[in-house]
């Protein structure tokens, strides 16, 4: 197959700038390395942190310029000597982000999330925002073959997954009529929303944001049984009418702020479990502590998820137990990729924004 000895790439120069569209070398695979033409490249708030530079004094990104984008789908285009004769050029394959540099008691656990060796795209390593991308070992590729809309199902990668990951960790908790509040209907509400539907049919699923927009979008993807806006009505009052008194069992909450866990935890019924999805972004208290104690109330964190379950995900879109093109609302070209981040940014964006190679 035809390689190109350079590609463009969109690249952060300097922090909070716009990217800068770049031309750089195409790399050659080499051993169990895999070379992939993107074609979709799903843009996640975390990419908003990196790219302003919030983490740098953790060292996150290690360097600039920099590449974002966790959620990578592509095809093969060439491959190591290493590499598996059945994975041939041309298949469809989506990008398991979540990548380990070497195997530890986390990652034989299956825990491949937990690996104390990250290499994460986008965060340790360069990420998915380019025509072309190296993947360090084939090992970390899910086959997407048979999905109708490749560069749509991008953020099943890091959305889809980690709403996925989030909502299996309460389902034992679940019982039929229980209340399910899903906090936040962005990028991962969206998918929340989705899975708690399908995994758990039989709760009362209730959807909780702060703007008419993110609810309009969200009801139109997943019916919900109830709807919050957090701006208009007070959430706490709103929440125990709709839920005759009875509170929540469960509590998806994919905003994370000091204000949604420290209002939503004295939501929780007996042994009600509050689950944290993502990047916490504030210092929270729960308060007070003897409801939560005398209750046997849950809270528990949750981080992407494992390769095991990004094949589960992948082969649950395949099936259409979710819909994955919904969740897209902005299809952009490279060049307008920094458009994706401002929006997320200002809190203008629905749903999953991603670019199109
Ligand atoms: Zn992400």
């Amino acid at each position: 197959m035809f390689l190109p000895k350079k590609h463009r790439a969109a690249l952060v120069k300097e922090f909070g700038k716009p990217l800068v569209i770049e031309e750089i070398p195409t790399p050659e695979p080499r051993d169990e390395q895999v070379l992939i033409k993107v074609l979709g490249a799903g843009i996640c708030h975390t990419d908003v942190h990196v790219w302003r530079g919030d983490w740098s004094a953790a060292k996150i990104p290690p360097k600039l310029p920099f590449i974002l984008s966790h959620e990578v789908v592509g095809t093969i285009v060439a491959k190591g000597d290493r590499v598996p004769d059945d994975l041939k050029e041309g298949r469809s394959v989506l990008v398991y982000a979540w990548q380990w540099a070497r195997d530890d008691l986390y990652t034989i656990k299956g825990l491949t999330q937990l690996s104390n060796y990250p290499t994460h795209l986008a965060i340790t390593v360069d990420g998915g925002l380019q025509e072309y991308f190296l993947v360090s070992n084939y090992r970390f590729l899910v086959d997407a073959e048979g999905l109708d809309d490749l560069p749509a199902a991008a953020p099943l990668a890091c959305a889809g997954l980690t709403t996925y990951r989030a909502v299996k960790k309460v389902l034992p908790y679940l019982e039929p009529d229980d209340y399910v509040a899903v906090v936040g209907l962005g990028g991962l509400g969206s998918y929340a929303i989705q899975w708690v539907r399908v995994l758990a049919p039989y709760v009362n699923l209730i959807g909780v944001a702060g703007r008419d927009e993110s609810i309009e979008f969200a009801s139109k993807i997943t019916k919900l049984d109830a709807t919050v806006n957090t701006s208009k009505v007070d959430p706490v009052k709103a929440i125990m009418e709709i839920s005759r008194g009875k509170g929540l069992k469960a509590v998806i909450d994919t905003a994370g702020t000091e204000a949604t866990i420290t209002t939503y935890i004295n939501l929780l019924t007996k042994m009600g479990i509050y689950i944290l999805v993502g990047m916490i972004g504030a210092e929270a208290r729960i308060s007070p502590l003897l409801p939560f104690v005398v209750n046997e109330r849950i809270l528990t964190g949750s981080i992407v998820g494992s390769l095991s379950e990004q094949i589960e995900v992948v082969n649950a879109a395949r099936r259409n137990m979710i819909n994955y093109r919904a969740v897209i609302s902005r299809r952009l070209k490279l060049e307008e990729a920094t458009e994706a981040l401002e929006a997320l940014e200002k809190r203008r964006a629905l749903g999953r924004q991603i670019v199109v190679l």
